[in-house]
């Protein structure tokens, strides 16, 4: 029993995963694959992956946007959520990340579900909206360049529809916020967007304390006015 969120020592996360973890086998190779790479802290863990799919199902999203692909384990975990005429907007920068992945997405039958945009992910979500994309995605995952995480929430709240869930990755930068002298921009933005969307009456949200802290948004209908009471 325990009033608060227990620490998660390694014996217990061992035990976790070993009595939970679902995981395909072409998402183990494309872990594994993508351990060597110099930015391999960038990728989710399973466990959020599989927490990913499990929230891809229950929203009963079809379309899906991802801000942040890096070599795309977390791509292929939603893809291999959606139905079969599911659709996600994998948004990336690097293009030399995503051909790390691209080989599993099409070995797992799932590159006909991913629809990759190589950009700055800011301008690739202002023309989505620009052709009229607006409240038409039913789940969103932000995990790009962290000082953008402010105008990524408010182009995914625009795109995404009254009900639909926004998930936003490294909401407790590795336990580093508790640290106010920390100034950088990137955990200054992190800061700011956690305080904002807590004090936001737009959404329902929930910050979840798994992998580096998942913020979990749900978009409310408009004039709702809702705040936790
Ligand atoms: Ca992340």
């Amino acid at each position: 029993m325990s009033t608060r969120t227990i620490p998660m020592t390694d014996d217990l996360y061992a035990y976790y995963l070993s009595s939970s973890l679902r995981e395909s086998e072409v998402l183990v190779r494309l872990r594994e694959a993508t351990r060597a790479h110099p930015e391999a802290g960038m990728q989710i863990s399973p466990e959020q992956g599989q927490f990913m799919r499990f929230m891809v199902r229950l929203t009963g999203t079809v379309r899906a946007i991802e801000i942040g692909t890096y070599t795309g384990y977390s791509t292929l975990s939603v893809a291999l959520a959606l139905p079969d005429n599911g659709r996600i907007v994998a948004c990336e920068r690097r293009e030399e990340f995503t051909q790390i992945g691209q080989p599993f997405w099409r070995e797992a039958g799932m590159d006909g579900k991913i629809d990759l945009r190589i950009g700055k992910a800011a301008e690739t979500l202002d023309a989505m909206i620009a052709s009229g994309e607006q409240d038409s995605y039913d789940f969103a995952f932000i995990d790009g360049d962290k000082k953008n995480y402010g105008v990524y929430y408010e182009q995914c709240l625009t795109l995404v529809r009254a009900g639909g869930l926004i998930a936003i990755d490294n909401a407790l930068w590795s336990g580093r916020l508790v640290d106010e002298s920390l100034n950088d921009p990137a955990s200054r933005a992190i800061r700011t967007l956690n305080v904002k969307i807590r004090d936001d009456s737009r959404v329902d949200m929930s910050l979840l304390p798994i992998g580096d802290g998942l913020m979990l948004v749900r978009k409310l209908p408009e004039n709702s006015d809702f705040l936790e009471k």
